[in-house]
């Protein structure tokens, strides 16, 4: 929901399948001395979409961000930005303010001598003052921050103080917006009303948005696609619903959340563990696999000592809001004992050493060679 009331929000657009990029990384590599920092990076953003570029501490999104912005000399590839291209060896960089983009960073970056409406027009230039002073009122209006025109950034909170930065970047109309942990400095409650302000003004301003973050909820929040990245390269690009759901790789699956992990073999066109048994399509026969199971994947029966399915017991249950975390004990096929996690919707809080039978839920199960 958003925070502010002012705001003509409309239906949110999607992003523009078949138009032309706002922005185009081709070939993108770039070192750090020793350091391959972004290695071979290719990416599309389209008007109207947010992509974010996700992935652990130093993999390269940020300074794949600032190739893109100009705030960093291109080594080696191709940027364009709405069908020109703005860098590329051997040829003149385009400087960050000549590429009609805007920029907003952890730190909103705000002039602390300027009051807000004048921090917002400073980002209009080569307008008539009447006319920048009309826009930058109206970009605020839409921010929900009309009243905090005259007061001075130091007056406002964190969260308003980005919105701020996202109103100054926004103003002058920009094809392409490129955002760097926007909101990482923010507490979690402000964190949340902020992105999802920032979201809805994003989709109605039409231009393109490249974003990072290191959080996967957020990047799932914001994002019609994402870019999951290591070492700089982009490991998964799509969809929110892809990399959750069909993640190519280990790596992609376990960035999302923690998960269950058995190494077990295939067998009858199945694999089965202690958790459960589901198909194998594509699996040779007697393959070692190695399989990943989200703890909302294993749904948890309470059962008696007795029942002929009982090979778990719980350790503790935690409720964490909308569902509950089961930690179990969990006994293998030769009775072996291993820890794992359930997350059951709700409340739902069974006793330590409740016997449990367990059951799988397959489309939560990813399996991979075990190589
Ligand atoms: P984080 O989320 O921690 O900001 P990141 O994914 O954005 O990480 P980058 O900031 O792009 O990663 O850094 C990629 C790698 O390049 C890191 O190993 C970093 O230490 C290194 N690096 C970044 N900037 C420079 C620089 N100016 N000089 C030397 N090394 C750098």
């Amino acid at each position: 929901m958003a925070s502010f009331p002012h705001t003509a929000v409309t239906a949110i657009r999607e992003p523009e399948d078949r138009a032309q990029p706002v922005l185009s990384l081709r070939h993108i590599s770039h070192r750090f001395d020793d350091l391959l920092a972004v290695d071979d990076v290719s990416l599309d953003v389209l008007p109207g979409e947010v992509v974010c570029l996700l992935g652990p501490s130093g993999c390269g999104k940020s300074t794949l961000l600032r190739l893109a912005a100009g705030l960093e000399v291109l080594q080696s590839g191709e940027v364009e930005l709405g069908g020109r291209v703005v860098a590329a060896p051997g040829r003149p960089q385009v400087p960050p303010e000549k590429r009609n983009l805007g920029l907003m960073f952890q730190d909103s970056a705000l002039f602390p001598h300027l009051k807000v409406l004048d921090n917002v027009m400073f980002g209009l230039s080569g307008l008539a003052p009447a006319e920048r002073r009309r826009r930058a009122l109206a970009m605020l209006g839409k921010l929900g921050l009309a009243t905090h025109a005259d007061s001075y950034p130091h007056l406002l909170s964190g969260g308003q103080q980005q919105r701020v930065a996202l109103a100054r970047a926004l103003a002058p109309a920009p094809g392409l917006m490129l955002l760097d942990e926007p909101f990482s400095a923010l507490d979690a409650r402000l964190r949340e009303q902020t992105r999802d302000d920032t979201l809805h003004v994003l989709k109605n301003s039409g231009a393109g948005t490249l974003m990072v973050t290191h959080d996967p909820e957020e990047a799932m929040f914001m994002a019609d696609r994402i870019a999951l990245m290591r070492d700089g390269r982009i490991v998964q690009l799509g969809t929110p619903y892809e990399l959750y759901c069909h993640p190519v790789e280990p790596f992609v699956a376990r960035f999302f959340g923690e998960v269950n992990e058995v190494v077990t073999q295939v067998q009858d066109g199945h694999i089965t563990c202690a958790f459960g048994s589901v198909p194998a399509p594509g699996f040779e026969e007697g393959s070692e696999v190695r399989v990943l199971i989200r703890p909302e994947a294993v749904s948890v029966r309470l059962v008696g000592e007795t029942h002929p399915h009982q090979r778990s017991h719980v350790v503790v249950s935690r409720l964490l809001g909308r569902t509950s975390l089961l930690h179990l004990c969990v006994h293998g096929e030769q009775g072996e004992e291993f820890h794992g996690h359930s997350r059951m919707p709700g409340v739902f809080l069974p006793p330590p050493d409740q016997p449990v039978a367990l059951e799988l839920d397959p489309s939560q199960v990813f399996i991979y060679p075990a190589s």
